[in-house]
């Protein structure tokens, strides 16, 4: 019998876990269906580019044919272990830009609103290289710059000045507009995860029970309130005013509510599901940054690549990383970026490159040989909703991901603009003194015409799925403004998935926070 049940220990969940546990008198339970965060590919952040390829401890999952980028599939990766997501991402700290928490304050009140979001930023923050007043260096989150970022990650800094884009320093700072390194969340030169940051340090508490490989099959109710959660051939349950949260994610969240009778009425019958709360929204509101990239090759052999000479650089790297924790194994990949405005008449940067020194296809899972740099660009504010339904009762099989990129008319003509624009970068004499040739599109794609038959053709999500149990005042919404599920009493959502509305930047610090601004909301209580 606990007080609190958590169903997932991701970015949100370990955060979960750490504030409600601190209360000695609360029995706090913490199940994640993936294994222990054990593998060194998760540690050693050069990892990543392994991780596409390491089974269990990611989700597989892929949307349904996409009717705007040719009926393809689309692979969504998602952790599945302690730190979930956090734990096989790509570092990059962000937090996105104040009006998008304007917009979700409009949506779920003052709680939500920029103030509130920076003050919480600030308070988890321990920033081992930026001392000012929008940061926090004693926060439990480590965030550093990187230890030794490739020479290309500067290169690619120098091109964007050239291209008029300013430099910045720090995102995360005044203003979040221009191109620079990316700060990330490592410690030490191993990647900082939820986990590390929020399970480690309270994992000798008595009062929180840390169970994985169990998935959760759906929540239990008494009437109309949780009562504890079905696992496989097991019941965990609640004790009598205890709380379910579902830190489950933007695919996991909305595939639980609607395996436990929470979600559109009709659906729930269609599959045999008793309906608890008949709730319309539950997996609509669907958003993510959609993206697409230039692949060039480099004349040396500065990036990182396959190549001869592959073994002694990767071991001269082990050694690097053996003695001092730096070198090429401390790279995030994606070491470089920033953020541009499509559109001069813009208020806001609406694109977000992501600049890798080497050649990455299709999430990691084609091998590509020789030396060559990627740069990503994707559509920090898309107007196209999709969403999460199920595909079966099934609590084991995936549920059925519509993400519906493109749908909207205007989607389109901004992530061309980020492609041409891209390509003005990678042509920018700094770097193009570096550049044999661009591989793909590839010099012949120039009409826009092709272009677009080109992002058709290989556009890909950059992981920031959210939204799909969206947080609003308004009745119809998925979670009020305490995260509290609608209709029923007893259960919490609290993860990227009640995102009113897609931050503009990479998701893993909003979802903490969110985690962070609930758990105090229930402390204080
Ligand atoms: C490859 C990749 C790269 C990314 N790069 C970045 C980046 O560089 N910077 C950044 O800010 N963001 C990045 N993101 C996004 C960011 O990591 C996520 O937005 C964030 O981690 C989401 O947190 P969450 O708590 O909502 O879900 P998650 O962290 O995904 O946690 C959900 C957890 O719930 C568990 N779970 C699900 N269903 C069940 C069930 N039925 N029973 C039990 N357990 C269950 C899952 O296994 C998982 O551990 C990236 C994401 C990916 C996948």
């Amino acid at each position: 019998m606990y007080d609190v049940i958590i169903v997932g220990a991701g970015s949100a969940g370990c955060v979960m876990a750490n504030r409600l546990s601190a209360d000695a008198n609360k029995r706090v339970c913490l199940v994640e269906t993936g294994p222990p965060d054990k593998s060194p590919v998760i540690h050693i952040p050069l990892g990543l580019a392994l991780l596409a390829r390491s089974k269990g401890i990611t989700w597989a999952f892929s949307t349904e044919p996409e009717p705007q980028l040719g009926n393809r599939r689309l692979y969504w990766p998602r952790g599945r272990t302690l730190g979930g997501s956090s734990s096989v991402n790509a570092m990059i700290y962000m937090r996105g830009h104040p009006a998008d928490y304007d917009g979700w304050e409009a949506a779920a009140g003052s709680d939500w609103g920029w103030q509130r979001a920076r003050e919480l930023f600030i308070a988890m923050e321990g920033n081992q290289a930026i001392a000012d007043a929008h940061h926090g260096s004693d926060g439990p989150l480590n965030v550093c710059n990187l230890r030794s970022p490739n020479p290309l990650s500067r290169v690619f800094v120098e091109a964007g000045v050239e291209c008029q884009i300013p430099e910045n320093d720090d995102f995360n700072g005044a203003s979040q507009e221009g191109v620079g390194l990316y700060q990330v969340t490592q410690k030490d030169g191993r990647r900082f995860s939820s986990a590390r940051a929020f399970l480690e340090p309270v994992r000798g508490r008595a009062n929180l029970t840390i169970e994985t490989g169990a998935l959760v099959e759906r929540v239990l109710f008494e009437g109309r309130r949780a009562s504890g959660l079905q696992l496989r051939g097991r019941v965990l349950s609640l004790n009598p005013g205890g709380e379910v949260i579902l830190c489950a994610g933007a695919v996991g969240s909305p595939q639980l509510l609607l395996l436990s009778g929470i979600g559109p009425g009709e659906e729930l019958s269609r599959h045999g599901i008793a309906v608890v709360h008949d709730a319309r929204e539950v997996g609509k509101n669907l958003a993510d940054h959609l993206d697409i990239c230039v692949l060039a090759a480099t004349r040396d052999s500065t990036a990182i690549g396959i190549a001869p000479g592959l073994l002694p650089r990767m071991i001269r790297s082990a050694f690097a990383y053996a003695r001092h924790k730096s070198g090429e194994l401390t790279s995030n990949v994606a070491e470089a970026g920033g953020f541009v405005k499509s559109d001069p008449a813009r208020e806001r940067p609406n694109l977000q490159f992501h600049f890798l020194p080497c050649l990455l296809r299709d999430h990691g899972r084609q091998t590509m040989f020789g030396y060559g740099v990627t740069l990503h660009v994707c559509d920090l504010l898309p107007k196209s909703r999709g969403r999460i339904s199920l595909g079966s009762n099934d609590p084991a099989a995936p549920p059925r991901i519509e993400a519906n990129y493109l749908s909207h008319p205007d989607d389109m003509a901004v992530l061309l603009n980020g492609l041409k624009l891209a390509r003005r970068v990678l042509e920018a004499p700094s770097m193009k003194k570096h550049i044999k040739a661009e591989l793909l599109p590839g010099p012949q794609v120039q009409a826009d015409e092709a272009l677009i038959e080109d992002i058709r053709a290989r556009a890909e999500t950059i992981y920031h799925p959210v939204g799909s149990c969206r947080m609003g005042k308004d009745t119809v919404s998925v979670v009020d403004p305490q995260a509290k599920v609608r209709g029923v009493e007893g259960l919490r959502v609290v993860d990227a998935s009640i995102m009113p509305s897609i931050i503009a930047g990479n998701t893993n610090a909003p979802t903490m926070m969110i985690a962070e601004n609930v758990a105090r909301m229930m402390m204080v209580r």
